[in-house]
């Protein structure tokens, strides 16, 4: 596993974990990992519920190999989803802007990526609207972000209050109804901007606030709702649209050399099996770096 130095510049090598399901994601890692488990479980399952239901769709039986590290804050690095009904390839790795995410084998982020976001750059959609019945109940959409990331208005629209309640569950909070009539909803702020005063006329893209993790939170992130003229809990993912993100094509090349070291340290096969691994004429360069690496 020297790859993981030379490519990664970890200071520690992930640990592998291979897992056979028996009954829920958390439980099955726990027999493994301990406990590291509610965080990685929960990191899986972050990834899994874009590819379907972790509740429905994840079976006894499916298999489950991953990578992760346990330093500072236990966090995935890849994993292998084969199940009955879910299957997904997951690595991490830092695009153009510095950021870690999760990509498919293809280079194409896991998540769908929010379109007019209310932060620039978001880490990653770490919870969606949940109103289902058996599940926690959510009505919004939480974008972890660095503590202080600029929180903006993604539409037009008007001020409709600030800091509302007793700030113990919100935190620092703001609302602001669009010009179709729905209302946006913006919590856990670290600070609200001046500017954003009840009545105030705001354009798109206005700097109304920052990430934090004020009222109940646990860790800076944004979280934002859109609800109806009538207070019901709107999707922002449908609301706002989204669009497939991929591997900027200046670290294509850096991705797939990563791809390849993940792989292997997934699958267990030495680095000559992987490299015969037949793949695209254009990605044999990468293939070319592997080999010097090790
Ligand atoms: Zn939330």
């Amino acid at each position: 596993m020297l790859l993981w130095f030379s490519i990664l510049s970890s200071v520690a090598a992930p640990t592998p974990v291979d897992v056979s399901i028996r009954d829920s994601i958390e439980a099955s890692l726990g027999r493994v990992i301990g406990a590291d488990a509610p965080a990685i479980g929960n990191q899986v399952a972050r990834l899994l519920r874009w590819k379907g239901d972790v509740i429905k769709n994840v079976h006894p039986g499916d298999k489950l190999k991953l990578l992760f590290e346990r330093a500072p804050e236990p966090e995935l690095v890849a994993l292998v989803y084969s199940g009955s009904e879910i299957d997904l390839r997951a690595y991490r790795f830092d695009d153009a802007d510095g950021i870690s995410r999760y990509y498919d084998e293809s280079g194409t982020l896991i998540e769908p990526w929010l379109l007019h976001s209310p932060v620039d750059g978001y880490v990653q959609i770490t919870e969606t609207v949940q109103t289902g019945r058996g599940k926690r109940r959510h009505h919004g959409l939480d974008l972890k972000a660095p503590e202080g990331t600029p929180v903006l208005t993604p539409f037009d629209g008007v001020v409709a209050r600030v800091n509302w309640g007793s700030g113990r569950a919100n935190g620092k909070c703001l609302e602001v109804t669009y010009e179709n009539g729905t209302v946006g909803r913006f919590l856990h702020l670290s600070t609200v901007e001046p500017v954003a005063v009840p009545g105030a006329k705001l354009e798109a893209g206005t700097r109304i606030g920052a990430v934090g993790s004020t009222g109940h939170s646990l860790a800076p992130h944004l979280h934002y709702e859109i609800r109806a003229p009538a207070g019901d809990a709107l999707d922002p993912l449908e609301e706002h649209g989204t669009e497939r993100a991929v591997v900027a094509a200046e670290k294509r090349q850096a991705f797939d050399v990563a791809r390849r070291a993940f792989e292997v340290a997934l699958t267990g096969v030495s680095a000559t099996t992987a490299v015969a691994v037949p793949g695209p004429a254009d990605l044999m360069g990468p293939v070319q770096t592997l080999q010097t690496i090790q």
